[in-house]
């Protein structure tokens, strides 16, 4: 039996600015001043064997949710090396989706014997949305604080990507927008945007 994960759907945006996301931002208003309050990652690199994953199986319309497999080096940068997909293939519409927890498991076990690499988090697809900056719905908040509720990681990577301006570029080269969500000292969730670099194409 496929155990179904949370609906990822979109609506209800919570991040109310699109401003540039160059330095961590804080959600709804909190800024991450205190040392202790700082995200436990400093960068995020999407590497070019990840992107081609997304690029194989996400674009078709509906949304496509994805497990983000990678490492994490000492000081703080996350390199995502695979994204497998976990859509569950009955629940996909245009702005939701749901992880199936036996394709996740599946994965898991495949990528167990790669060295250091992990569990990390994960992506999904907003088919219909262009832009620079996704606004993730409650729902992927919500979802991204219980995925770090699960983990035994300090931090989940959420991200979300978008189809780029230019058609032409189309799915190859999305715009990905990546949220970190982590508990500070005082135990409480915090998230805040990272921009997301992507490994250039050959
Ligand atoms: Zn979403």
């Amino acid at each position: 039996m496929t155990r179904m994960g949370p609906i990822v759907r979109r609506g209800g945006c919570v991040l109310g600015s699109r401003s540039s996301p160059s330095a961590p931002t804080a959600v709804a208003g909190r800024k991450p001043t205190a040392a202790a309050n700082r995200p436990p990652v400093r960068s995020v690199m999407i590497d070019r064997r990840a992107l081609a994953d997304i690029a194989d199986h996400g674009f078709d319309g509906l949304e496509s949710v994805f497990a983000l497999f990678g490492v994490t080096h000492p000081d703080g940068a996350v390199q995502v090396m695979f994204a497998a997909d976990v859509s569950a293939e009955r629940t996909r519409e245009t702005s939701s989706v749901q992880v199936s927890f036996a394709r996740l498991a599946g994965w898991n076990k495949r990528i167990a014997g790669i060295r250091d690499c992990e569990l990390i988090g994960d992506l999904h697809i907003h088919p219909r949305d262009h832009g620079t900056v996704a606004n993730p719905s409650r729902a992927d908040l919500k979802w991204w604080r219980s995925q770090l509720a699960r983990s035994s990681r300090p931090f989940w990577i959420g991200a979300v990507a978008q189809r780029p301006y230019d058609a032409d570029a189309a799915w190859l080269t999305p715009t990905v927008t990546t949220f970190v969500i982590w508990k500070d000292d005082a135990g409480r969730t915090d998230c805040c945007v990272l921009d997301a670099e992507l490994e250039p194409r050959r």
